[in-house]
């Protein structure tokens, strides 16, 4: 990307400055301008889908791009919520609050097991990683134990309590 000529022509727009900021391209105490240019996901057919903001911090010296963690976080949040809001897909809220409706089973791994998902998964959905629309429909399904009951003998031919019992030798 040309910054040079978004800082300059004003192709982009900069939604602040920061002052006193050590550029690591040309090493000098700089004005940063975060500029934001919205970014474009587009499905197979490269239709346009949807669009989500991403920021760029550029110096006012060198017009270097001084991407820090700060900004790649800011900017790997805009495409999953994003993502989230276009599919609607279930939020980290909404996930803990269906495992809350589980407490009385106390293992998140073995939870991750009866939904049908490998063990680790939800655990890491717990912690922000965005599901499939298939799982993210799967885990809003479920509002009581009797709901998991239902996806676990559908899966499985077997009650919670027998699969439990068969494949993960009654941990509970
Ligand atoms: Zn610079």
């Amino acid at each position: 990307m040309d910054f040079k000529s978004m800082v300059v022509d004003k192709d982009a727009n900069i939604i602040r400055v920061e002052e006193g900021r050590l550029c690591t391209s040309c090493n000098n105490n700089v004005q940063m301008k975060i500029l934001v240019i919205p970014n474009e996901v587009v499905d197979n057919e490269d239709k346009l889908l949807y669009t989500h903001d991403t920021y760029f911090p550029i110096c006012s010296n060198c017009y270097g791009l001084n991407m820090s963690d700060v900004y790649i976080q800011e900017n790997l949040k805009s495409a999953d919520d994003a993502y989230r809001k276009h599919f609607d897909i279930i939020n980290i809220g909404e996930i803990k609050s269906m495992v809350s409706t589980l407490s009385m089973i106390p293992s998140i791994p073995i939870i991750s097991k009866l939904l049908g998902f490998h063990e680790g998964l939800l655990t890491k959905y717990m912690a922000g990683q965005s599901p499939t629309k298939e799982h993210s429909e799967l885990m809003r399904s479920v509002k009581s134990l009797a709901d998991l009951e239902k996806i676990v003998m559908k899966r499985e031919k077997k009650t919670i309590e027998e699969y439990v019992d068969t494949y993960l030798g009654g941990l509970y």
